[in-house]
């Protein structure tokens, strides 16, 4: 059995919905398991709701909007099974009440935001067995199972593999539709495991269940060298090693969720990336393999924060600091992007997010005279030749340039 994903992108109208039929039907995809993420930008505005409704604002017609786009589809659709409509209407009504619940703001959030998954699950899986498909729907939160990180739930692998690998069985003879980026805990609270979890999602699924390979449809022809909207003469890699396309997730290339490589690779199980728009098209094999020389890569990474901690006595800087700093970044769970120390300072290059940046500026300043610039770019390049390696250190406005036998990192104000 198959693993498809499909992204917000691929399910964003009526059209889109019946494309994605379509390619069901084409790759003969019968015993498969679909993960679906919400329809376009659902959950972006699934968020306005939990903001506003904390803030007692008027979150009602965000929601009002949400349920007309759906509607919309729906109808566009011609699903008018009365019961599918009952449900969906249910969804709505719960949908409010959800998000006037006053537990804390994180784990309203994950109630809230995960009712795209479902929208969107319930809509394709009629859709389906309207073409005639043998398609059910399932929850995947009966299947996932997290511990309670609210808005990034912790897979509890040893009880998800039991739960997912009951569906073996159902497989045998039919499609499944479950829903990406959602979980739950082992008292049945929805969590979410991170934006974009999706293809996360489809992993969990695809090793629990030992699937022939994992694809995820997306709106590019495949993994490129670089993003297309940026670099025009972008390639597309007809195959990658894992460890490439792990990497690559690590420097911020966003074609896949960050945490997708490691349980396929454990499990070695093949992720394609595919065009929806271009089924024919090849794709990326992402598998074990060999390939001697990459071309570069080029992954930018926006709205970075560069904070440089100074030591105030004019002594240098020590491991006792250091560790002092790294501390401070575990305890505000603030990732490094590069770092890179001199005699009196040491820097980091963070994702810029307030308030946490901020609040871990305020606990660094503590220690440190701490100096810090927001709205960069970090641009990495990997397996970079003579002609990339100069053209990206002569760029105007860097700030810290960072370079290995393979990879390039330069952070610059664009
Ligand atoms: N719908 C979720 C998000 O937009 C999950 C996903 O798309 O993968 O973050
Ligand atoms: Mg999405």
């Amino acid at each position: 059995m198959k693993v498809f994903k499909f992204g917000g992108a691929s399910v964003k109208n009526a059209a889109a919905i019946q494309n994605v039929a379509a390619i069901v039907k084409q790759f003969e995809a019968s015993q498969s398991l679909i993960v679906v993420s919400a329809i376009g930008k659902t959950t972006n505005a699934l968020e306005r709701v939990v903001l506003l409704a904390r803030n007692q604002q008027n979150f009602e017609t965000v929601i009002q909007e949400i349920q007309d786009y759906h509607q919309q589809i729906i109808q566009e659709l011609d699903i008018n099974d009365p019961d599918f409509n009952n449900t969906i209407n249910a969804k709505f009504v719960e949908l409010k009440s959800l998000a006037t619940q006053t537990d804390e703001y994180d784990l309203v959030y994950d109630q809230v935001v995960s009712q795209g998954e479902v929208l969107s699950s319930l809509i394709l899986n009629q859709y389906l067995v309207q073409q005639g498909l043998r398609s059910a729907w399932i929850d995947a939160r009966h299947y996932i199972q997290t511990d309670n990180t609210w808005r990034g739930g912790k897979v509890d692998w040893e009880q998800s593999r039991k739960k997912i690998q009951g569906l073996k069985k159902n497989l045998q003879s039919q499609l499944l539709v479950t829903q990406g980026f959602i979980g739950a805990t082992s008292d049945n609270k929805t969590t979410t495991l991170g934006r974009e979890g999706s293809d996360y999602s489809a992993a969990i699924f695809a090793a629990c269940l030992s699937a022939e390979s994992v694809t995820i449809w997306k709106d590019v022809p495949g993994v490129m060298s670089a993003d297309p909207k940026r670099l025009p003469n972008a390639v597309v890699f007809d195959e990658l090693p894992y460890q490439e396309a792990a990497e690559m997730t690590y420097y911020g290339a966003s074609v896949i969720h960050p945490k997708t490589i490691k349980p396929l690779a454990n499990a070695g199980i093949p992720l394609l990336v595919k065009n929806f728009d271009n089924p024919a098209l090849p794709g990326t094999r992402i598998h074990e393999c060999k390939i001697d020389k990459l071309p570069p890569l080029v992954v930018f990474k926006e709205n970075q924060c560069l904070i440089s901690c100074k030591v105030t006595d004019y002594s240098f800087v020590n491991e006792q600091q250091m560790s002092n700093i790294f501390t401070t970044l575990s305890q505000h769970d603030v990732h490094i992007n590069v770092m890179q120390n001199s005699a009196i300072s040491f820097s980091i290059c963070v994702d810029y997010r307030e308030p946490k940046t901020l609040r871990l500026i305020e606990a660094l300043s503590k220690n440190f005279e701490v100096y810090y610039n927001t709205g960069l770019t970090l641009i990495t390049i990997k397996n970079y030749d003579a002609t990339t390696f100069n053209e990206y250190r002569q760029k105007p406005g860097i700030l810290l340039e960072q370079s290995s036998r393979s990879t390039l990192q330069v952070l610059l104000r664009l």
